[in-house]
């Protein structure tokens, strides 16, 4: 019987979860594009492979993935899609059971096996092409990864699981790709990493994160630079002088704190105490006066009482965050806090996960208003129906606020450039402006 050859022909490339994912898949699609495969990023369009970049993070995450596999095995039964392929943080964690449950799925890679998975397509990994990515976010700002895995204790967290230990990628490397994505026209780097600010530790064996982004921010073309992912224990204060100094590195931090009662920082493993984390956050505003602070919260760690979650409340009152997410504790099996007691109800970690976005909702409408009249240098990335709509060095994309201009005849606005936009009016989460 005659074997069907896998055909150079068209690739579906379909990513779920977090911005590391993105980056991991941008990868992926330069390779195949390099191996002559016509490559789409979750197309519409039929193709004859479909290759799915998992998330394994948290339950609800998970399940996105799972569904995703299911449709396209469903696809590849209908006799739509020839070959699915299942790469990624779910596949690294769950393959043994994956390869049991949904047995219709071609091949099953882990988060480090991209020549594997290249070979599976009989295509060569291209070692000259380390780096180098086929954007799928718009064309003027890219996610830059500069390390991968992490080194952490944190209790409740799979991501070492799923990603391994914490390497950075040489500072060399990164500083030639950000000159090669500036050429392509790129103007906002986004930094991640599990731990962004672990960077050179491993390599460098000591903290290099200012170094990097004071050579990131010399190269030509590039106008933003964006830092997510900070952690705050043993938080590298010099990357604030580099912030301060720098006109092209964004006022803005993303730094996770997971909690605001000390007792449920201690439980999780975060190395740090809510006083220590509030000296921090004070420091870090002493630094960079007016620096935008976005942080993400956990309600119903194991063990939490209703007084830990008063504490948090008073932390997110006293703090007034920029901008603020909350997920509800998920009780994932390997994971430190998995030998805890998951005793807190889902409906209570709901009802504790609302009452924290209330009250930041306040704190966002309040900062909100604060800011009509300013005038701010803001990146436009889309039109989206009466509206162009962009951000300010102080909102990360698809996380954060939007400026809304109404569009008009007489109104230019090039996407993808910046324009300046006085702000006329806000509500708890967009602000709408007039180009001047
Ligand atoms: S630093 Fe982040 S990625 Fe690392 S273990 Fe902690 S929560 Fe997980």
């Amino acid at each position: 019987m005659k074997t069907k050859s896998i055909r150079k022909n068209k690739v579906n490339v379909v990513t779920m979860g977090c911005s590391k994912n993105t980056y991991d898949s941008e990868i992926l699609m330069a390779q195949l594009k390099a191996n002559h495969f016509e490559v789409h990023h979750e197309s519409q369009e039929q193709s004859e492979i479909v290759i799915i970049n998992t998330c394994g993070f948290i339950d609800n995450a998970k399940q996105e993935s799972i569904d995703a596999i299911l449709q396209f095995v469903d696809a590849k039964q209908q006799g739509i899609v020839d070959k699915v392929y299942v790469t990624g943080c779910l596949s690294e964690r769950y393959r043994t059971d994956l390869e049991r449950e949904i047995p219709e799925v071609d091949a099953y890679f882990g988060t480090r096996e991209l020549p594997r998975l290249l070979k599976t397509l009989k295509a060569d990994y291209k070692h000259e092409l380390v780096g180098e990515r086929l954007l799928t976010t718009p064309n003027h700002y890219a996610y830059f990864k500069i390390a991968e895995g992490c080194d952490r204790p944190c209790a409740f967290c799979a991501i070492p699981l799923m990603r391994g230990k914490h390497v950075s990628t040489p500072m060399d490397q990164l500083v030639m790709q950000a000159v090669q994505l500036a050429k392509q026209g790129v103007k906002e780097l986004l930094l991640i990493a599990q731990d962004l600010t672990y960077y050179g530790l491993d390599i460098y064996k000591k903290r290099s994160l200012a170094e990097l982004v004071t050579r990131l921010s010399d190269v030509e073309g590039i106008e933003w630079i964006r830092l997510h992912y900070a952690f705050p224990a043993g938080f590298p204060m010099d990357v604030l002088d580099v912030m301060r100094e720098r006109a092209n590195v964004c006022n803005y931090l993303d730094i996770p704190l997971q909690h605001g009662s000390t007792s449920m920082l201690q439980a999780m493993r975060r190395g740090i105490t809510r006083e220590k984390t509030e000296e921090l956050l004070d420091a870090i505003r002493q630094k960079v006066p007016g620096i935008a602070l976005r942080t993400t919260l956990i309600a119903g760690f194991p063990g939490e009482t209703e007084q830990d979650f008063e504490e948090m409340m008073g932390f997110v009152e006293r703090s007034r965050f920029d901008r603020l997410g909350i997920f509800t504790y998920s009780h994932e099996e390997n994971t430190h806090a998995y030998s805890m007691t998951d005793d807190v109800s889902d409906a209570l970690k709901q009802q504790r996960a609302d009452a924290v976005m209330e009250l930041q909702s306040g704190i966002s409408y309040e900062l909100n208003q604060a800011k009509i009249g300013n005038t701010y240098k803001t990146l436009f990335d889309r039109v989206e129906g009466d509206y162009f709509i962009g951000r300010t060095e102080f909102d990360s994309p698809e996380v954060d606020n939007e400026v809304r201009v109404t569009r008009s005849p007489d109104v230019y606005v090039p996407m993808g450039d910046f324009s300046r936009v006085k702000i006329t009016s806000a509500d708890h989460y967009d602000l709408l402006g007039e180009i001047v």
